[in-house]
């Protein structure tokens, strides 16, 4: 079944389009965390970061840095956030690939995000040759 997004791409749905272009499209979110909200998502639909294609992940990559200049200088934040979610654990409800534009205020407490925790040097040196042993160095 297509995606609430497709389906804002054929039309079927309505939506406050910020930007389009043939590969991406970027709209402002349902549901915002602060004014200006905007998700910017792949038009072919993959679930998530792992299933897109490098060259769309480019795409959705420059189109959120036009989108984000264009904020800066409509809303004037003090900052935002680029936020992603992959997978249900992850706060993922949505399973076609966007990103989260979310512009900041001094003070707004729009989103909370990690708890820090601590390490240790061992451990962070055992997890990072864990995950370099499978770094993919062949796909660009
Ligand atoms: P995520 O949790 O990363 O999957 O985020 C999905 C986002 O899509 C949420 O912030 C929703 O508010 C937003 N959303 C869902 N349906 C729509 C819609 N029809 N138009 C705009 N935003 C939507």
């Amino acid at each position: 079944m297509a995606s609430v997004f497709s389906r804002i791409i054929r039309g079927e749905l309505p939506a406050a389009k910020v930007y389009e272009d043939d590969l991406t499209l970027a709209f402002l979110d349902i549901n915002p965390a602060s004014p200006g909200h905007t998700l910017v998502i792949c038009k072919e639909e993959y679930p998530g970061l792992i299933e897109l294609p490098a060259d769309l992940i480019a795409a959705v990559a420059q189109t959120t840095q036009r989108v984000a200049k264009a904020i800066q200088t409509a809303l004037h934040p003090d900052g935002f956030n680029i936020v992603q979610n992959n997978g249900a654990a992850a706060g993922q409800v949505v399973f076609h690939y966007h990103v989260h534009i979310i512009p900041r205020w001094e003070g707004d407490r729009a989103i909370s995000y990690w708890r820090p925790g601590t390490s240790d040097p061992e451990t962070l040196q055992v997890t990072a040759a864990q995950i370099n042993a499978h770094i993919d160095k062949e796909t660009p």
